[in-house]
Formats: structure tokens, sequence, C-alpha cells
């Protein structure tokens, strides 16, 4: 048992090892410096692959600061049936923009920019930035 995996171990380094030398020429390769003594058993830095972009939300991603007079923008985060503003959970924002957005149309509202019961109907027909009836976690309307 004890030499199964000694010999498991071994084979594993092994692979490895050739892993790195393949790595290790594929990237000497790419960057080659003129002088430079690349010895192809050392680890080498390099940008991890596996690595995601960093999720924005729609108004992080274009700079957008929600303004209580920017009622054609705020419009889009209103339910067009009940006036109701779409939760995180519909509007995929972060939480700083969507408590911007919630105060900005709450005090387009108090200023009667926004009607409260419904969605304008000069914007029902706009582009939409998020699709309400496929949520990220269920809602019961
Ligand atoms: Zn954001």
């Amino acid at each position: 048992m004890l030499k199964l995996t000694k010999s498991l171990g071994q084979s594993f380094t092994i692979t490895n090892l050739a892993g790195l030398r393949a790595l290790n020429r594929s990237y000497a390769a790419t960057n080659v410096k003129e002088g430079a003594q690349l010895n192809p058993d050392e680890p080498i830095d390099m940008p991890n692959p596996f690595e995601k972009d960093p999720e924005q939300c729609i108004l992080c991603k274009h700079d957008i600061t929600p303004y209580y007079k920017n009622v054609k923008l705020l419009s889009q985060f209103q339910s067009p049936y009940t006036g109701r503003i779409y939760g995180r959970h519909i509007t995929g924002l972060c939480k700083q923009k969507q408590e911007d957005v919630e105060q900005a149309i709450k005090r387009a509202q108090r200023c009667l920019l926004m009607p409260g019961y419904h969605k304008d109907l000069e914007f029902l027909h706009d582009p939409k930035l998020f699709d309400p009836e496929r949520p990220s976690r269920p809602h019961k309307y």
C-alpha cells in the first residue's frame, strides 16, 4: 500500500512538472526578452486565466447617477401595471444604485414629475434595461 501511494505521488509530481514545462515553453515563446536567461523549471508569473471580470450593474457600467428630474430613466424601474418600484432581484442593480434610484423615484413622485400608481404612457415603449419576467429569485406578482 505504501509503495502504491509513493508511486502515485511520484507520477503526480512528474505530470505536474511536465505540465509546468509545457506552460513555461509557451510563455517563453510569447514573452521572449532579449538577453534574459529563463530557467524552464522555475515558476513564472502569469495572469490568472480563470479570473472573471468584476460584475457591474448597468448604471455603474455607464457611470450614471440617478437624478429625480431624469424621469425617462427612472420610469424604467417602475412597473407599468402597478407603478411599483422594481426590487434589486429584478433590476440587477448594486445596493447603492438601487437606493439612489428608489430615492430619486420617491422624490420625483413627491414633486409630481412621476405618477405613483402607473407608468407614464409615453414611456411604455422604451427599451427595457432588464427583463421583469425573469428575476434572479421568484416573486409573487
Ligand atoms: Zn452598481
